[in-house]
């Protein structure tokens, strides 16, 4: 299959061809006709499987007829992240060169000046992110009623972030007469409802089984016998000394350990910098731009704000726990192994990840072998036996009330509640499993110090 059996103008071959593509991948050989057709398209393939060009190349050649007029958008494509949002924008730019499009990007943390000048001047595209698009249209900045095309692109992240919600609001505000395209990894049962609420007879296109981990990751898991964040990070380092790691993304389930991680990798000699929600905008553009340029060799990422980032050839995958999510398990080793390059993931796994751990391995249905660097075994007996006490203590009551309860109970809630709460800001969620209801039983994980003083 070649481009220009899809039915893309000349111009936008030319575009693609500069682009350096040879084939169309799956998703764009299937999508990219029914777009051309006016067709609703619901289009499912897992992450880094091209979903972006298989939708911004039909919609700009939809869009190379007709003007634009102040305020109203022609068409609307909604992103869960700026970032997300400003690589779809390049993406227009890359294809568009040929076309005379007009574009603009609501997202938050940019000025709103330019955009409104845009705004006024007409756009041919708006691409946004749900929150930024409802605060400028209640504003009365924007006009919604001239949206021919919508695109919902990850899906799946949305709903992770809560923001079906504000899709189904916008949805309202737009025509009815509209096509309305639909992108995610995965489909779960909220998003098929999206879809047949806001889309009329759409063809759905399922370009691999949704969200499989590519046959090219190698998958490994390594097993520590305690659950303490400094053991964590010193099997981190060893994991990733052990190997020769060219570019890697370090994997946390928190914003606060994405920060820890990479402060500590840095001051163990590593080229390491973290990304995440709260980082100011500026420092994450200028963080993902380096490390695409492979001036950074490690990124160390939230779920959320490495979700569908455009990284290409990344050699290397590490968890520093399991996700609270399986999905995002084949989100994250997603990352690596594309376009038929080899790839490993590594993921830390301590007895209290067990649950997450075996939902992983339901998820990928594959074995994962377990990886122990040389000599780590010995490093961590080593750490101090405070360590790994405190935390063998902490787990045997843990087990305690899990058997006295009938329900597992990792971490004290109200722990738990504060850590939410300092974790949780902007639009980046933690994704951790929810707190169990119920009141602590005994002393919940904080045991007073003279209650461990030998008697
Ligand atoms: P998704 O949205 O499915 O996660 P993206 O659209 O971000 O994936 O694309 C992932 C990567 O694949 C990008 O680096 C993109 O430039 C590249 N890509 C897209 N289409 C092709 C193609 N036809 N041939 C080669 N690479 C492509
Ligand atoms: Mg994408």
């Amino acid at each position: 299959m070649t481009f220009d059996q899809l039915g893309l103008s000349e111009e936008l071959l030319k575009a693609v061809s500069s682009a350096g593509y040879s084939e169309p991948t799956p998703i764009q050989a299937q999508a990219i006709p029914s777009v051309l057709s006016m067709r609703d398209v619901t289009g499912i393939a897992q992450t880094g499987t091209g979903k972006t060009a298989a939708f911004v190349l039909p919609m700009i050649d939809r869009l190379a007829h007709g003007r634009s007029r102040a305020r109203m958008p022609r068409s609307l494509i909604l992103e869960p992240t700026r970032e997300l949002a400003s690589q779809v924008a390049e993406n227009f730019e890359k294809y568009g060169v040929n076309h005379k499009l007009n574009m603009a990007l609501l997202i938050g943390g940019v000025s709103f000046g330019d955009q409104d000048r845009l705004l006024m001047q007409g756009v041919d595209v708006l691409i946004a992110t749900p929150g930024r698009l409802i605060d400028q249209f209640e504003r009365g900045k924007l006009l919604l009623t001239g949206v021919e095309m919508l695109c919902i692109d990850e899906a799946d992240r949305m709903l992770d972030m809560g923001f079906i919600p504000d899709i189904e609001k916008i949805c309202k505000m737009l025509p009815p007469r509209r096509q309305t395209l639909l992108f995610s990894a995965t489909m779960p049962p909220e998003i098929s409802k999206l879809a047949s609420q806001f889309q009329t007879d759409p063809k759905r296109i399922e370009a691999s089984r949704p969200a499989q981990t590519a046959d090219t990751i190698t998958q490994y898991k390594v097993e520590l016998s305690m659950n303490d964040h400094k053991a964590r990070r010193t099997a981190m380092r060893r994991v990733i000394e052990s190997r020769d790691v060219k570019n890697g993304i370090v994997f946390c389930n928190r914003k606060s350990e994405v920060d820890i991680v990479a402060k500590s990798l840095s001051k163990h000699g590593h080229d390491a910098a973290p990304i995440h929600g709260d980082l100011p905008q500026a420092y994450r553009t200028q963080t993902l731009e380096k490390f695409r340029n492979g001036e950074l060799k490690l990124l160390v990422a939230s779920d959320v704000a490495a979700r569908g980032l455009d990284i290409p050839d990344v050699g290397h995958v590490f968890n520093y726990s399991p996700p609270p999510n399986s999905d995002d398990y084949v989100h994250r080793i997603g990352r690596t192994g594309r376009a038929g390059r080899s790839g490993e993931s590594f993921t830390l796994v301590c007895p209290e990840d067990g649950k997450l751990w075996d939902a992983v391995l339901k998820r990928v249905q594959k074995d994962v072998e377990t990886f122990m660097p040389e000599g780590l075994e010995d490093e961590l007996k080593a750490l101090g036996p405070s360590s790994s006490s405190r935390s063998s203590k902490s787990s045997s009551r843990g087990k305690e009330k899990s058997s006295s309860r009938g329900k597992e109970r990792p971490e004290n809630s109200s722990n738990r509640e504060k850590s939410r709460k300092s974790d949780r800001g902007g639009n980046d969620f933690d994704l951790l499993p929810p707190a169990p209801a119920g009141p602590v039983v005994g002393l919940g994980d904080h045991v007073p110090a003279f209650l461990q003083r030998p008697v």
